[in-house]
Order: structure tokens, then sequence, then C-alpha cells
């Protein structure tokens, strides 16, 4: 019995791009800021900026005003005010507080060694073990996961990997609140409705999913654009070596982030940052993306290049 989640939405569309500041941004990134930015104010929509800066020892002080100062560059305007998981923490506590109440939750001692030992998916094994919270992990009982849903870019989807579909961790044995947990958390406290965002994040929503459900909370929609990926499953990231943005490249940085999301037609027709951006927002339609999970660029340079289909 699983449930085929559709979105509704009768509210303002709210949008959101959630960068975690481990590094600036670099042209991957700028794909994921460009795509939500533009799906928002297409839709009339808010835009919102948070920085999910949940897993401080991967953080880099300063990170968060680069990445800030690089939307601006880049004339991405943000409504609000930046959202920080770090400052969330009672809300986070809170919703574990919820689900541990409806004892949706469990302890488990399990580690990353042992779970690997039986196969690497983790089987439940600490379900009815009623171990204490504390110095534990904490999972999200998952018998009975969404698995399916409607992308509004890629259209139905199925997600069968097992991993995916574990009792997901919610709360680290060291303590930390996991991304499953305040991503879920953070978009119903800012009342995002759409999410647009990279396609290597397609399977984990089938955990945000069971959470919504689990909740009581009407899930937003989902558009998975494809990511920049230096060769067939690497997707562009500061591990490996991806360039930061040069401010003083604005505007050449959007035009192609522009066509890679399949807006060759305007990408170069406009000298200004607003006039390519306005352009961009009046020709936005999905029926232009890609429907891919991923597209080779040129890893060094952190430029796009047109590359045969993968
Ligand atoms: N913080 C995540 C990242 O930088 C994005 C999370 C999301 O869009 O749901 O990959």
């Amino acid at each position: 019995m699983f449930n085929n989640v559709t979105h509704c939405s009768e509210q303002t569309y709210t949008g959101r791009f959630a960068p975690s500041p481990t590094g600036p941004l670099h042209f991957g990134s700028l794909i994921a800021a460009l795509a939500s930015f533009l799906d928002a104010r297409a839709n009339h929509g808010q835009w919102l900026v948070r920085m999910e800066d949940i897993d401080r020892p991967r953080c880099v002080e300063g990170a968060d005003e680069r990445i800030l100062e690089c939307l601006v560059a880049h004339e991405l305007r943000w409504d609000g005010e930046v959202r920080y998981q770090s400052e969330q923490l009672n809300d986070y506590e809170d919703v574990l507080q919820q689900l541990l109440a409806q004892k949706a939750l469990y302890a488990c001692e399990c580690t990353r060694k042992q779970i690997k030992a039986t196969g690497g998916v983790y089987q439940g094994t600490c379900r009815e073990r009623d171990l204490p919270p504390m110095g534990n992990a904490l999972r999200l009982k998952c018998d009975q996961p969404v698995t399916r849903f409607t992308d509004q870019l890629l259209g139905p989807i199925t997600i069968s990997d097992p991993h995916a579909l574990e009792d997901t961790v919610l709360r680290r044995r060291d303590g930390l609140h996991s991304y499953n947990l305040v991503v879920v958390v953070d978009d119903i406290a800012q009342g995002v409705n759409h999410i647009v965002r990279g396609s290597d994040l397609l399977t984990t929503t089938a955990a945000h999913l069971t959470l919504y459900r689990q909740l009581g909370k009407t899930p937003p929609s989902y558009t998975h654009i494809p990511v920049a990926a230096t060769s067939s499953g690497r997707k562009l990231s500061k591990q490996n070596h991806a360039r930061s943005l040069d401010n003083q490249r604005a505007l050449q940085n959007l035009q192609q982030a522009l066509k890679f999301l399949g807006f060759s037609d305007i990408a170069n027709h406009h000298n200004s940052i607003s006039a390519l951006l306005n352009a961009a927002i009046a020709a936005w339609q999905y029926n232009k993306i890609p429907k891919r999970h991923e597209i080779i660029v040129d890893g060094a340079e952190s430029t796009y290049h047109d590359a045969p289909e993968s």
C-alpha cells in the first residue's frame, strides 16, 4: 500500500535555494540557484535562501557571506531573511519529540561497519529493542515508505533503491540532526511548497515524503533538474574541485547556466544581467529543460559545453 503523493497547492508559490556553506558557489550550485529562482519568479512567487549549515564540522567560516555576495553579484535577489539551520535546533528537537510520542522513531546503536557487514542496507535491527535515545541514533520507522511521486519535470517516479527506503536516520549518534530531518522541518516552517533542486536528491525524496506523511503535512511539489557532472556519476562539487564562480563574470556565468538548462535561444541575446534574467523569467518553461539526471561539463573550467547525450 504505497502512497502516490501529488502536489496540491492553493497558496502563494514559495520556493527556495538551500546551499550548504561548505565553500563558495560553483557552476553546479548556480544552476540550482538559477532554476529555483526562475521557477519562483515565473510563478510570481517568493524565493527564499536557506543556509544548510547543520553539519557544522563541514561548514567553512565565511562561506555563507561569500555565497550571499555571489547571489547578489548574479542579481539573484531573495525575499525575506536568510534562515540558518544552526539557529533552528529547538524546532528540530520539537519535531523529534512529536515523532517519539507517535512511536514513529526508535533508537538504534548499529554502527556503519555493522550495517555494512549485513549487506549495507539497514534492516531495522533495533526496531523492537527499545534502546535509550541518548547516545544512539534516532531512526524513522519506514515500514511503508512513500515510493512514488510525480516529479514536475521527470514525470512519475518510483524509488526502488533500498538505501533510500530504509529507516532513515533523523538524529545521528553524535547528536547531529540529519539532512533528511532538517530539510523537511525547514521547508514546512518556511511554507515552501515548490522545490527545484538537483536530481542527485531524487531518491532521497522518498524519505522526505514519508516524513511529511508521518507529520500530517502536505508535501511540496518537486522538480529535479539535471546536475552538472565532470564525468558520468561525478557531480561537479567542491570535493571534485569545481572552480568557484567568478563574480566579475556573472553575466557569462548566467548565460552558461541558461544554456545548460536548455535556454540557448535567449542566453546570448542580452548584455545586462537584469535584461537576461527578465527574458529568462518570461521564457521559463519545463519542456525546454533536458529530462536528464546529469549533463557533462568541463570540470576544470566549470563551464558548460555541448556534450553528447549520456
Ligand atoms: N543543501 C543541499 C545541497 O547543497 C540542498 C538541499 C535541497 O535542495 O533539498 O546539496
